[in-house]
């Protein structure tokens, strides 16, 4: 048995193993689609509610939207804060395109903050030096699955009028002082790509929030600008979270603790396998943060030959995210207002790498990906 399982690993190892966790869950998966595929409530069926529910409970949070997706969840955070033309949101650099695309999708301009070079999060001492009398709202960005520094931008947003919208899609279950990922800001977003820590089978996303009226307004942009059929109070658009998509995220809910307990253990693992090779800058945790280990992303010298070597010995290291936002096509011209003035996340990016992490990542497969770390670098 053993035997067998080394063999599959050596012949393939995997970024984010999501046949390992289907196979936990294919029984409730079975049921959960033939009870959806029976009741044809393949729209706002029970299973959404529930799982809103399910997700509000677990973030501490009084309410949960479910939307198509984490960008349109970013947007309609932001647009229910109120932000939209003629207003400026002020994002970090280094984070998902998504995160500034929602800002200009909800008519606001994207201006981008550094990170800092220790953990690569957003960094408070950029924020104040990007602030301007259109400023509106801040979107820290708990990148990796660690928390941003949330105790140091709250002042900051409060002193200036700013709503503060957490982009939590890196972060299902992560917590600084105890207190959850979601549970900081005005809104926090949340997205259930397949490779997030809680993952779809599809695209999913949600916002969360303490506020019954922005919740209530939510409800009206996702379907059409009402909640009732043909009712249509204010613009809406449609991006609601599928029913078959709640059914798996419900399944995987119960689940997602255990499994986040163990991307925790093979980032200790990692921690010790990793330590003494010469030039691996390890990622390090703030003080006071619980991350959930979304990705385990260390720096090294000579990035792109290093990738490179570890692709061509099989192991499915990746970039996150080789270009800083404000140097992607889409967003270099016109909107950037720091021309060269964000020098972590540009130094950053090139020296990051993302190790293969997941719940289902034995042993012996980071051993491996440790000698072949250790043998590109010597
Ligand atoms: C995945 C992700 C998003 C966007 O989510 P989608 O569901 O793919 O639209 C936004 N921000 C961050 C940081 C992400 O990792």
């Amino acid at each position: 048995m053993t035997t067998t399982e080394t063999t599959d690993e050596t012949t393939r190892m995997v970024f984010v193993d999501l046949a390992a966790q289907h196979a936990e869950i294919a029984d409730e998966i079975d049921s959960g689609l033939r009870r959806v595929i029976q009741s044809t409530a393949f729209i706002e069926g029970p299973d959404v509610k529930h799982f809103e529910e399910e997700w509000a409970r677990y973030c501490g949070l009084a309410h949960c939207v479910g939307v198509a997706s984490g960008t349109d969840a970013i947007e309609f955070a932001l647009r229910a804060a109120g932000v939209g033309r003629g207003h400026e949101v002020i994002l970090p650099a280094n984070t998902f395109v998504a995160t500034a695309e929602a800002v200009v999708r909800s008519g606001a301009r994207p201006v981008f903050a550094d990170c800092d070079d220790t953990y690569l999060l957003m960094d408070p001492a950029t924020l104040e030096p990007a602030l301007t009398s259109a400023t509106r709202a801040v979107v820290p960005v708990h990148l990796y699955g660690q928390m941003a520094p949330m105790e140091r931008i709250l002042p900051i947003a409060e002193a200036h009028g700013l709503s503060v919208i957490e982009d939590a899609a890196q972060s299902h279950g992560a917590t600084r002082f105890g207190r959850r990922s979601g549970q900081w800001g005005l809104l926090a977003a949340t997205s259930f790509y397949p490779g997030k820590n809680l993952g779809a089978y599809g695209d999913g996303g949600a916002v969360m929030t303490d506020t019954a009226e922005m919740a209530l307004a939510l409800r009206r942009m996702r379907n059409h600008g009402g909640i009732a059929r043909y009712e249509h109070a204010s613009l809406g658009f449609n991006s609601r979270l599928d029913t078959i998509q709640a059914v798996v995220l419900r399944a995987k809910l119960r689940r997602l603790d255990v499994w986040n307990e163990l991307r925790r253990q093979a980032a200790d693992r990692y921690n010790q396998l990793l330590s003494d090779i010469p030039g691996v800058r390890l990622p390090e945790v703030i003080p006071g943060n619980d991350p959930v280990w979304h990705l385990y992303v260390v720096r090294v010298p000579e990035r792109d030959r290093v990738l490179a070597t570890l692709q061509s010995n099989g192991i499915p290291a990746a970039i996150h995210y080789p270009v800083p936002v404000h140097e992607t096509g889409a967003f270099r011209l016109g909107r950037r207002r720091h021309s060269g003035a964000l020098p972590v996340a540009e130094t950053a990016a090139s020296e990051i790498l993302s190790l293969p992490i997941h719940p289902h990542l034995s042993s012996y497969a980071q051993e491996r990906v440790a000698e072949c770390l250790a043998a590109a670098l010597t």
